[in-house]
């Protein structure tokens, strides 16, 4: 995803409510209110919040304070304390006028309260300006994880990715790859073509090597400079090999010109790969060393080439 498709995805969207009150009448007034601008999802037992927030990650929670089970405050203590449901913005729903209440709420990381009986159009108000804070920060969330040259991923999207990759291909006992790249020759490139051609080379280059990865949970990101890292979870060797030459094909198919390469008349990109079945006791970075390394022996075999290593395991 480029960042431009970012803010145009965001503007797409419609919120994500989920209102919780344990009296289903006080819910089916809210969402008779809301149902024409946001997508309405409902809950009555504080129990079944946390579960419903990470399966379905509204943007906001509409949250009763008195309920049965769990009150609104622990459930809004629990959101904010799990990164994956941290982001949500609750606003607390309630007959409680006193001050000590909306502080306590407001500390628990609350950004608003809307008081019963409630008053359509505050509520309306109060709901639509969250919203759009809410969905702002989720766009400068989402920028924070790309790279601002190329649009694909970036070092930090990238670390996080893999982590989380590895963790889950540990769990499945299946094989995780990392497909190293970098491009060939390309300091004589910026040399020679100037330094805004050789940014329009690496633009193309990432975009390349994005539209070559098909599946979904596969991930290019930016690594270095010129150099690019591709996560293939759930993916063997054959598979991870097969896929850095199709990289390197294609790369060679866009023709941009080089005439300062002593490899081709064109553009190159060099790749190193390596695979494993990752257990507990092994070190995921010990994945991306070897990755390089087979990188550095494409380099020193002649560039526009793959080498790639299969990890046995001894456990
Ligand atoms: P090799 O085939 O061994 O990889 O040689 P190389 O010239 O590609 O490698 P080297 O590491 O010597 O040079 C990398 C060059 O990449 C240095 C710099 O000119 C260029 N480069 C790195 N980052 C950027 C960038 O953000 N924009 C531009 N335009 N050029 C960059
Ligand atoms: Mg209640
Ligand atoms: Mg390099
Ligand atoms: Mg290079």
């Amino acid at each position: 995803m480029e960042i431009s498709d970012l803010i145009v995805s965001q503007h797409d969207v419609k919120g994500k409510i989920l209102v919780v009150d344990d009296q289903i009448v006080n819910v089916k007034i809210i969402k008779k209110l809301l149902q024409e601008d946001y997508d309405i999802f409902m809950a009555t037992d504080g129990d079944q919040v946390i579960d419903v927030c990470m399966d379905l990650q509204p943007d906001m929670v509409l949250l009763d304070i008195e309920m049965p089970t769990v009150n609104g405050f622990e459930v809004c203590k629990q959101l904010k304390a799990n990164p994956l449901t941290a982001n949500i913005a609750v606003i607390f729903i309630t007959a409680h006028f006193e001050e000590a209440t909306e502080v306590k709420g407001l500390q628990l990381g609350a950004v608003d309260f809307i008081h019963k009986p409630i008053n359509p159009i505050i509520t309306k108000t109060r709901v639509k300006n969250q919203l759009m804070l809410k969905q702002q920060s989720d766009l400068l969330r989402s920028f924070a994880m790309y790279d601002a040259l190329t649009g694909v991923a970036n070092r930090r999207q990238f670390d996080q990715r893999f982590a989380a990759n590895w963790r889950h291909c540990i769990r499945d006992k299946e094989p995780i790859s990392i497909i190293m790249l970098d491009i060939d020759v390309f300091k004589q490139y910026n040399d020679n073509y100037g330094h805004q051609q050789g940014d329009n080379c690496l633009a193309l280059v990432a975009k390349t090597i994005q539209q070559t990865l098909k599946r979904p949970c596969d991930l290019v990101a930016r690594y270095g400079g010129e150099e690019f890292v591709c996560i293939l979870p759930q993916t063997d060797f054959c598979g991870a090999e097969h896929k850095a030459k199709s990289i390197i094909d294609n790369i060679n198919a866009l023709k941009i010109e080089h005439g300062f390469s002593n490899v081709s008349d064109y553009i190159t990109v060099s790749a190193g790969v390596a695979t494993v079945v990752p257990h507990k006791e092994m070190q995921q970075d010990m994945l991306l060393e070897l990755a390089d390394k087979q990188l550095y022996l494409a380099k020193s075999n002649g560039r526009n080439q793959v080498a790639s290593i299969e990890i046995s395991n001894i456990s």
